[in-house]
């Protein structure tokens, strides 16, 4: 297992940090330096059909070392880091077998407290890998990276271990929404896959979100004021009575697990017109509908209330929960659920309160829920990973290779 902090150190050592300004695939320089240096090491592990395309996806294949018929199945994670927080001269730190209480992140005042983050308290005596509270760590998802290269090099060690064709998968550009966008799910050549980009030890995730957006537009005339009167309709309150008619109970802020939500995420506001962004959110398809009825009719009501002035709104559709894409398929889970057993992990099976590169790729043809990483706190300076999480990430996949074959032999 060495060379599973070797490698997530080496990863987390290069800035790839995605940019959602740049429309290019892969949309940074440095997604491409990552993906070079993986390719280079999925051929010296001597993988066939190692291949990383013009828009920085990198695949690969362990083949499969039986002799008889099993479906391939693929691991796939993300180059790249978010943009929430830099991923620019990571300086990881190790804190060997925590016994509790603040970890000092650096030689700032930032610490990574269980005050803030009480699962800390479930983790004394593991070793936790974390920042120096300057950066992001990257665990999300170079850990995942490592991971699956762990274990496909402890497969080819353990030629006694029966496996199939494994896939690789290494996406550009997922935390800016795009990772599926270039994915050649032909090419890839697995049946079904998962992503390694999980949280905490035990997550499998196979529910997310339907996602809406909502563009509601107030028009508004624009007057001089000195000479307004009668005249002049102000845009934004047309847009505060609209803010107004939306559910208060019903927010991100107000809301968890299953339940779905409306998002006032931005505004742009001018007197002759200003545009209410909104995003929604529900796991069942019926109830995302309902919500875009919704506000089809709280426009209409106020177009009807309102003597000047005008609101328009425009939906579209972003993703869909591919709980309808892997249900049909539940071998998948129960693979994932039955790995994560035997390993002596307890499956967390929760729904992701957001979308996955997974989802889209469900919906692409690609069955692909989610398992874990051993990470916590993506995205931020307090995000951190245990080494034994990053250990038992590995020994599940080995897990799930072996039991795939097994649950195909004649
Ligand atoms: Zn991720």
């Amino acid at each position: 297992m060495d060379n599973l902090i070797e490698r997530f150190l080496q990863y987390i050592s290069i800035d790839s940090q995605s940019n959602p300004a740049n429309s290019q695939c892969p949309s940074t320089e440095g997604q491409l330096t990552l993906a070079r240096y993986l390719e280079q090491e999925l051929k010296d592990l001597g993988l066939v059909g190692v291949d990383l395309d013009s828009n920085g996806y990198l695949m690969a294949r362990l083949p499969a070392n039986v002799d008889y018929p099993v479906p391939a199945i693929g691991f796939i994670a993300h180059m790249d880091t978010a943009p929430d927080a830099s991923g620019k001269d990571v300086h990881p730190q190790l804190v060997e077998n925590y016994q509790g209480g603040d970890i000092a992140l650096g030689i700032g005042d930032e610490v990574l407290s269980p005050i803030q983050y009480p699962e800390l308290n479930g983790l004394h005596g593991h070793n936790i890998i974390t920042t120096d509270g300057t950066t992001l760590l990257g665990a999300d998802n170079k850990a995942g990276i490592a991971e699956i290269l762990t274990a496909i090099e402890y497969l080819i060690a353990h030629p006694e271990i029966k496996h199939g064709d494994i896939c690789i998968g290494f996406t550009p550009d997922e935390e800016i929404g795009r990772g599926a966008d270039r994915f050649d799910v032909q090419k890839f050549g697995a049946q079904w896959a998962y992503t390694v980009d999980g949280g905490p030890i035990g997550e499998l995730e196979y529910e997310n979100f339907n996602a809406a957006a909502a563009t509601v537009i107030c028009h508004g005339v624009s007057v001089h004021p000195g000479t307004a009167k009668n005249k002049l309709v102000n845009a934004m309150n047309i847009a505060a009575r609209f803010q107004m008619m939306m559910p208060a109970d019903e927010t991100p802020e107000t809301t968890e697990g299953y339940e779905g939500f409306y998002h006032l995420s931005t505004m742009t506001s001018s007197v002759a017109r200003t545009e209410l962004h909104y995003i929604l959110r529900d796991f069942d398809q019926e109830g995302l509908a309902c919500r875009k009825a919704f506000m089809e009719q709280q426009v209409a009501a106020l177009n009807s209330e309102l003597k000047k002035g005008r609101v328009e709104l425009i939906l579209r559709d972003n993703y869909s929960n591919m709980r309808e894409m892997v249900e049909p398929h539940p071998h998948i889970i129960e693979l994932a659920k039955q790995a994560m057993v035997e390993c002596d992990v307890k499956p967390l099976i929760k729904p992701i309160r957001g979308g996955t590169d997974g989802a889209r790729l469900s919906f692409m043809g690609l069955p692909c829920p989610n398992l874990f990483t051993g990470g916590h706190n993506f995205h931020g300076i307090h995000e951190f990973i245990t080494l034994e999480g990053m250990e038992k990430a590995v020994e599940v996949i080995v897990k799930l290779a072996e039991n795939t074959a097994s649950a195909y032999r004649r």
